[in-house]
């Protein structure tokens, strides 16, 4: 492609990229297609790797024609499914420039500036959240939060078998247990099984019937019963907001048993995080000085487009010990005094992504972010009341930040039809879990662009889709 060419191309993207967002309510929320349908449409239209190259023009109008039709358009207002992944224009145009500028940021000497930049933005967000202050340059950017939960877990792993597992393997080093809540995320237990400890040494701590938080006395009792049992535990992840309700653990009290215990804590906030930049919001980080590790995801609610996970490490050597090869193609002249996170991850290799954050933060300052997610909280906030108004439903858990879970009265199967009723009419998009053995909706209000119209739509439509469910039902 000329440069010429790229430059129409380009801008015509950019068009589209705008044009897609502003309009991002209008289309069905939920990709109408059918599974194996866009790839049965690619495979008829072009079933081999075209033989010589092709016009651009050719190429973009089947992004209009096949791919389109197979987005779940995740920036719509309203898609309040799973946690969101939110994005903005100031985010995209870093990822634009990452690409642009395509460099691999694993060593200081491979792109100063990507390893300088990142140190320094992650100091931002320390200072942005009053996390720590032994967060500073101890932060480092992961793809995602199971990520930054695997690297936790292998280095509380490495740190407690003295640094052997890397070199022996695990299996004459005792049953490794590690804790966490009945509410966590799953990819605590997927870290469990990539680090070796396997899933059956996982502890699924007891919460709390009422706030669904770890109970922490529990947790001491789990441990002492493993301890007598001859096991050997070592890491605890807590969660700041857990993806079911939002429910935060008591970091405190954990952070103190870890402590007694000589057990790494982690902390997971993938989605909760971001609202440690409002003051009012901070309650639940306290006790977070005692945690070994932190992370949080920029990429669900910070107007940062996927991917991009902040993850911190009190004492970061013990990252670098857990993760650092060295090969001699990879010796650089350049020695301590620099960074390389390419020992701070999994991957060698690292894209530009601090870009996209710092393009986040200056352009919203801190007092954008705050106004956004104090915004999208008051629209929770007049949620969990319409709910509490209309006596066909019940909150399944209290509303913490903007994710309020609700449900039918009565059995479960009405609430599972009433969710199956929603996604198909198209006009939004919300999922379920489970409460209490009971299916719930959650609801997460999250996007940059959701308003209050939106809600006052969204509930509206939740309510004709109840009239609907509980007429046929008694028909
Ligand atoms: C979303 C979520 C995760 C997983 O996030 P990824 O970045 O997709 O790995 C982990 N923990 C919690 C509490 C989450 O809500």
């Amino acid at each position: 492609m000329d440069s010429e060419t790229f430059r129409a191309a380009g801008h015509a993207m950019i068009d589209f990229i705008a044009e897609y967002l502003i309009e991002a309510g209008k289309e069905p929320v939920l990709a109408r297609v059918r599974p194996g349908e866009v790839l049965a449409d690619l495979q008829s239209s072009q079933p081999h790797p075209p033989e010589s190259g092709e016009a651009w023009a050719a190429i973009w109008s089947d992004v209009e024609r096949v791919i389109m039709p197979g987005i779940t358009h995740w920036q719509s207002p309203h898609f309040y499914a799973y946690f969101p992944a939110n994005n903005s224009f100031p985010s995209i145009l870093g990822e634009l420039l990452s690409a642009g500028l395509g460099v691999n940021g694993m060593l200081w000497a491979t792109s100063p500036s990507a390893t300088e930049l990142e140190i320094h933005v992650l100091n931002w967000l320390v200072e942005a959240l009053a996390l720590p202050s032994h967060f500073r340059n101890a932060g480092v950017i992961q793809d995602t939060a199971s990520s930054a939960t695997l690297c936790a877990l292998l280095c509380a792993r490495e740190q407690a078998v003295g640094w052997q597992g890397n070199e022996v393997g695990l299996s004459s080093l005792g049953p490794l247990t590690i804790y966490t809540s009945d509410q966590a995320h799953s990819s605590v237990e997927k870290a469990a099984t990539i680090a070796g400890i396997g899933r059956g040494n996982v502890r699924q701590v007891a919460t709390d019937e009422r706030t669904l938080a770890m109970r922490p006395e529990k947790l001491a009792e789990t441990i002492a019963a493993d301890r007598a049992a001859g096991r050997k535990p070592i890491f605890v992840s807590a969660t700041m907001g857990t993806t079911s309700s939002m429910a935060c653990d008591p970091l405190q009290a954990i952070g103190e048993i870890c402590r007694q215990e000589g057990l790494w804590l982690h902390v997971d906030g993938a989605m909760a995080g971001t609202a440690l930049v409002c003051p009012e919001h901070r309650a639940m980080a306290e006790g977070l000085d005692l945690a070994d590790s932190f992370c949080f995801n920029p990429h669900k609610w910070m107007f940062t487009n996927f991917d991009l996970d902040a993850f911190w490490v009190v004492n970061p050597e013990r990252l670098v010990r857990t993760m650092s090869i060295l090969p001699e193609y990879l010796k650089t002249q350049i020695g301590s005094e620099t960074i390389n996170f390419r020992d701070w991850h999994i991957p060698l290799g690292r894209r530009f992504r601090a870009l996209k954050l710092w393009f986040v933060l200056r352009h919203y300052g801190l007092c954008g972010l705050r106004h956004h997610v104090r915004e999208h909280i008051s629209l929770a906030v007049e949620l969990e009341q319409l709910v509490r108004d209309d006596q066909r439903f019940e909150l399944a858990a209290p509303r913490h930040l903007s994710l309020v879970c609700f449900r039918l009265k009565g059995p479960d199967h009405l609430t599972v039809r009433l969710r199956d009723e929603i996604n198909t009419g198209g006009m939004m998009y919300l999922t379920h879990t489970k409460i209490g053995g009971r299916t719930t909706l959650r609801m997460c209000i999250a996007q940059s662009q959701t308003t209050r119209k939106h809600i006052q739509e969204a509930w509206d439509e939740i309510r004709r889709k109840a009239d609907r469910v509980l007429m046929s039902e008694t028909t």
